[in-house]
């Protein structure tokens, strides 16, 4: 079988190019330009390089950003006053506090000061909620909407498929179970306290591996056929590598994403997608 390579920075760019006309044309009509407002606290030179690169993104499809910069011993009063103060202005459309974040700062009271009509990542409960009772309001955090989108844009069936998430974090797994549910999907969530993980992989039609163990599963535990979404990033010897030993797929798997440039580049994508939904909310266009 010939294994299809699912190429997420091409369709991440497809993504920008659609969603910079759909911004050009809501300020044709006299809106102010959509904004987003990144905190970035300490000096992270991972999280350095996903706030410039969620900047640089906003710029290539007409979104105004600001960086808000606070040092690494910032009290988390002061971090939560900031946010509300972003919360009350009007201008601003588009809330994203980069983590992760300082021990002494509680991540979870971070979240939840966001006003969830702002929270772009989609990690307040409220959008979490949107997302579990299915009423389409809420956005859809950025990693597992990307996966679903790489999906339907490839054509890959979910509806009646069985589908295997490897993984139930808040961030990627558990919501990427709860999209393809609302595919008709047939999901199966594994853990770390799987049992039989292998013979679960190899029943998956759609398998998404979101663990962070570089190459945790190989060719020999998926089904012929299958499409493969590896969600990992790993940082090895021999550069960034996924969850997913890609090489021993190939022949095997229908479809697979490669680590880089698969579901990596989807996330800032479907963080633009969820911009200018805000957007789009708060001018009350929707
Ligand atoms: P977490 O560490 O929060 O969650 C990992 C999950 O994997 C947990 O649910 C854990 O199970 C499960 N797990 C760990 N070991 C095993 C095992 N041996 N067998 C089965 N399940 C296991 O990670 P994230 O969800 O945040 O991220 C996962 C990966 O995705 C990472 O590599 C991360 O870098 C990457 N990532 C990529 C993004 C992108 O843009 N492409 C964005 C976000 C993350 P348990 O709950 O039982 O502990």
């Amino acid at each position: 079988m010939e294994t299809r390579i699912i190429d997420g920075k091409e369709t991440a760019k497809r993504i920008r190019i659609e969603l910079k006309k759909e911004v050009a044309g809501l300020m044709e009509g006299g809106l102010p330009q959509p904004k987003l407002s990144v905190i970035l606290v300490g000096e992270d030179p991972a999280s350095q390089t996903y706030v410039r690169n969620k900047i640089k993104a906003c710029a290539k499809v007409g979104i105004e950003s600001e960086s808000i910069l606070m040092d690494a011993d910032v009290t988390e009063e002061k971090l939560l006053d900031e946010i509300r103060r972003l919360n009350e202005d009007p201008s601003v459309n588009g809330i994203l506090v980069q983590l992760p974040l300082p021990k002494h700062i509680s991540v979870d009271k971070v979240i939840q000061t966001i006003d969830p009509i702002k929270d772009v990542d989609g990690f307040h409960v409220e959008n979490v909620g949107s997302l579990t009772v299915g009423d389409g309001r809420g956005y859809i955090p950025c990693t597992p909407g990307g996966v679903i989108e790489l999906l339907k844009r490839y054509e890959i069936p979910i509806d009646g498929k069985q589908c295997v998430v490897v993984g139930r974090s808040n961030l990627v797994g558990k919501p990427a179970s709860l999209l393809l549910l609302a595919e008709n999907g047939t999901v199966t969530i594994c853990h770390s306290h799987t049992k039989n993980l292998t013979e679960i992989c190899q029943s998956a039609d759609i398998l998404v591996v979101a663990i962070g163990r570089a190459h945790f599963l190989n060719g020999s535990q998926i089904k012929e056929g299958a499409a493969v979404i590896d969600v990992g990033i790993n940082r090895t010897d021999d550069g960034l590598v996924g969850d997913v030993d890609t090489e021993s797929c190939m022949g095997k798997a229908a479809y697979i994403t490669p680590v880089p440039g698969g579901v990596g580049p989807m996330t800032i994508a479907m963080l633009m997608k969820n911009c200018v939904h805000a957007y789009k909310r708060q001018h009350h266009l929707l």
